[in-house]
């Protein structure tokens, strides 16, 4: 059997641990897998792109475990009442090819994706960092905003979307969580002023210029989101040129990353090495940091095990005979047979 975890599903898991308390899971988990890094067979993920967006297919393994992703990058699809980032996976056993599970992932794209930008901001951030910009107020700033107030200790952040209803969807969201100062700027730049860090997570297929150098101030560290496919960008060039630039996997990164606008040799660090203190992150307090996030499969494959894992130990989720169910592997036609077989008193008696 695969076990099947629906939305309804992955929500009754993250209120037993807290939102919280499976954020911090998150980030661990793929702090463990990220220091593994060199025992994944990697590859920048295949993408089929159309004028409306993308859809992209992410798979990884290890020696014990496989996984994918499929996900979907559609700007435009608020309009017709369906989300931007739509995605679902698969876990599977590497020594059979079994599948294990077969998730929602929509949910927890969002959430894997702050765990991942705080764990980079705890390696890359001033450590005294306070406040924090918020540009781009759509279906992943709340999580942003709660992984980087609960699991970094953000306690003041400035919020700006070119839609103010966006700003209120967030502001209304934000107002139960104690501790958390949230300020409405009337401009990206006003937002950015003074702050500690700056996250830009907006969605437009074209090359935006979110921030420019002008706004960016020494020490900051930038957490780049929303730049994640080919023509998508959100950072001015001229803001990678002055700073120190760090990426998850360095040839997808090349392709959908803000770096997409750089020469091939501009020199750029993936984010494993510093965890694994091969290489130094922040080395002054003055130096401009970026974390040109685009999303890597690792990510997803942390997310699945986490889930699959935590699913077994609830009891949550329902139990799906995805793969047939045979006495003898070899048989897979008996499967046909028996059905049809059960089937037939009850097309005799209709
Ligand atoms: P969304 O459509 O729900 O929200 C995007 C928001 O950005 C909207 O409210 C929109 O008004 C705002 N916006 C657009 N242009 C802007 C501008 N110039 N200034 C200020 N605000 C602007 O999308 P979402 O699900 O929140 O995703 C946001 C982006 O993050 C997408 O591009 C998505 O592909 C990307 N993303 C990246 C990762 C990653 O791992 N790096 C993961 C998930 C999503």
């Amino acid at each position: 059997m695969t076990l099947l975890l629906t939305t309804p599903d992955v929500v009754s898991l993250i209120q037993r641990r807290t939102l919280p308390g499976f954020l911090r899971q998150l980030e661990q988990a793929i702090h463990d897998d990220f220091l593994r890094w060199p025992e994944f067979d990697k590859s920048a993920r295949p993408a089929a792109h159309s004028p409306h967006g993308v859809i992209e297919l992410m798979p990884v393994a290890n020696a014990q475990l496989y996984s994918f992703k499929y996900v979907n990058g559609h700007p435009k699809n608020p309009l017709s009442g369906l989300p931007t980032v739509m995605a679902f996976g698969a876990l599977a056993e590497v020594s059979t090819g079994k599948p294990l599970l077969i998730s929602e992932l929509t949910l927890t794209t969002a959430l894997r994706t702050a765990a991942t930008s705080v764990m980079a901001a705890r390696a890359l951030a001033r450590d005294n960092s306070r406040s924090m910009a918020l540009i781009g107020n759509g279906a992943q700033s709340e999580f942003q905003a709660l992984a980087f107030h609960h699991l970094l200790g953000i306690s003041e952040l400035r919020v700006y979307d070119i839609d103010a209803a966006a700003t209120r969807k967030l502001i209304d969201n934000l107002a139960p969580t104690a501790g958390l100062k949230v300020i409405v700027a009337n401009s990206a730049a006003q937002a950015v002023r003074g702050a500690d860090i700056v996250t830009t997570v907006t969605a437009d297929k074209t090359h935006a210029t979110i921030l420019t150098p002008e706004m960016i101030e020494p020490g900051m560290h930038l957490n780049a989101v929303g730049g994640d496919c080919p023509g998508k960008t959100e950072l001015h060039r001229d803001i990678l040129a002055q700073a120190s630039t760090f990426v998850e996997f360095e040839p997808q990164s090349r392709i959908e990353g803000d770096i997409q606008q750089m020469s091939a040799d501009f020199p750029v660090t993936e984010l494993w090495r510093v965890l694994r203190q091969e290489v130094k992150g922040r080395t002054s307090t003055d130096e401009v940091t970026v974390f040109d996030s685009v999303g890597f499969a690792m990510e997803d494959y942390s997310a699945l095990r986490v889930l699959y894992t935590e699913a077994r130990e609830q009891g949550i989720g329902q139990e799906a005979t995805l793969i047939p169910e045979l006495q003898d592997p070899r048989n897979l036609y008996a499967t046909l047979v028996a059905q049809t077989e059960r089937q037939a008193p009850a097309r005799r008696a209709a």
